[in-house]
């Protein structure tokens, strides 16, 4: 079972390349400052959307009124964000290692995500992946979203095994691999930062990590298959 957003798709590149592009369209500084100030307005609007605070459409709006610093009425914030995700769209990428090793890998696949069902269904199948997939779970779909258990033993029931037979391979520490091993499943951190050397942070006990998925059938070989 796969997260998607920096896992399967560049979000954060793709965000990057299409934000360049919208804040010179409106006027704003293309930064790394708006760029940070962007990207830390997302993570606390899908915080909150984690937290049971927000609905999606609501995260959507808090995005753009968090970056912006003030509150733009409905209609002008779905505008505003319009006009990036149109640019976004244009810039999305799987990361390059993603194609090879979701056809090499002798398993069944499913998605567990905390974005919601008709976003990820759109990214997976414009990336060409979405055929990999026999279960795709969003948040949007489920009572509580990643790092619950019951999203990821959601998951597994969606899947017909038991959580011990599965694997959860996501780009978070403690929101995918740290919380799948909580759930009983099997927690594997991709830190595509360490193949840069960025990084240096412990593993906790129970969680395998891989930098890059060229290691993942090894990693699942050893592990029983
Ligand atoms: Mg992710």
């Amino acid at each position: 079972m796969w997260d998607v957003d920096d896992t399967l798709f560049d979000f954060s590149g793709s965000d990057r390349r299409a934000l360049s592009r919208h804040f010179q369209a409106e006027g704003l500084p293309a930064s790394a400052a708006s760029v940070e100030r962007w990207q830390q307005a997302t993570e606390i609007a899908y915080g909150r959307l984690a937290a049971g605070e927000l609905t999606y459409e609501q995260c959507q709006r808090q995005r753009v009124n968090g970056f912006l610093g003030r509150t733009l009425d409905d209609v002008e914030a779905d505008a505003w964000l319009r006009r990036y995700t149109a640019l976004f769209e244009r810039a999305w990428t799987a990361f390059p290692d993603v194609t090879a090793t979701l056809a090499a890998l002798p398993y069944r696949h499913g998605i567990l995500s905390n974005s919601s069902t008709v976003h990820q269904e759109r990214r997976l199948t414009a990336l060409g992946l979405r055929h990999h997939f026999e279960v795709l779970l969003c948040a949007d779909r489920l009572a509580r979203a990643k790092p619950d258990p019951s999203a990821f033993l959601a998951g597994c029931r969606a899947l017909g095994l038991p959580p011990d037979a599965v694997a959860y391979v996501g780009d978070q520490l403690d929101t995918d691999a740290v919380a799948a091993r909580d759930a009983g499943l099997v927690g594997i951190w991709l830190d595509r930062a360490r193949a840069t050397g960025t990084t240096i942070v412990p593993v906790p006990a129970g969680v395998h990590r891989i930098s890059d998925l060229a290691g993942l059938p090894r990693l699942l070989a050893t592990l029983g298959g």
